[in-house]
């Protein structure tokens, strides 16, 4: 086999190799959780904790009005037990107990208030949560098919370094290292096939002579672009 023919072959497996690689890259890229899901769940816990904050001060609230109620119960009975006997105490204490009333109703009408906020701040969750569900369950389908094209690429380009560990003992070492100089500067492109006397690196036409050295199998540069030919 010329040598020319080698290194197109190998040109052809580290052409793969790097368009493998690329998408690779992608998929890996495109499994990553999407803005628009993590937007939602930060949205849903912010709404969570709303929530949480609101329901601890409805819980505070109640609890102050169990012990207004608590107090006013007791005072009445202070007040009906018959062991009071000072006028001046027992107008104190009806006071007190008229006071402990109104400051109860006005506790209650908070906490009623309060209920619809939180009514309202749960439907705010649920929508936020259902968002996140959606977007989660779109996400998780895309990233199975991911997986799976992940999962055939991994296993191409294992075969694909195999291949080319096979084919570049077949090289020269010094063509080799030309190869390497080559496809730097030629964007990963060292050796382009020469068809209908045309260099398909840089599509122009090539002299009789590059034609002749190409199909005799010796390694020649296009006169062009400089990249090995090896006609196909
Ligand atoms: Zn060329």
């Amino acid at each position: 086999m010329s040598q020319a023919r080698v290194l197109y072959d190998l040109q052809q497996i580290d052409t793969e190799i790097r368009a493998k690689k690329q998408r690779l890259g992608e998929v890996l890229r495109l499994q990553k959780e999407p803005a628009a899901l993590v937007a939602a769940r930060e949205k849903a816990q912010a709404a969570g904790e709303d929530l949480r904050q609101w329901q601890a001060r409805h819980k505070a609230l109640t609890g102050e009005i169990a012990a207004v109620t608590d107090k006013a119960k007791r005072s009445e009975e202070r007040l009906y037990s018959g062991t009071v006997k000072n006028p001046k105490e027992l107008t104190d204490l009806q006071h007190e107990i008229d006071a402990l009333g109104r400051r109860r109703a006005a506790l209650e009408d908070d906490a009623l208030l309060m209920m619809m906020e939180i009514d309202e701040r749960k439907g705010v969750k649920a929508a936020a949560d259902t968002e996140v569900e959606r977007l989660a369950s779109e996400f998780t389908n895309a990233s199975a098919a991911l997986r799976q094209e992940q999962q055939t690429l991994a296993l191409s380009l294992n075969t694909l370094l195999e291949k080319r560990a096979k084919q570049v003992p077949l090289a020269q070492p010094a063509l080799l290292k030309s190869y390497d100089d080559l496809a730097r500067q030629k964007n990963g492109l060292a050796v382009a096939g020469l068809r209908n006397n045309k260099c398909l690196g840089c599509q122009l036409t090539l002299s009789a002579s590059v034609i002749r050295a190409a199909d005799e199998g010796r390694l020649i540069h296009c006169e062009n672009c400089g990249r090995f030919l090896c006609a196909i």
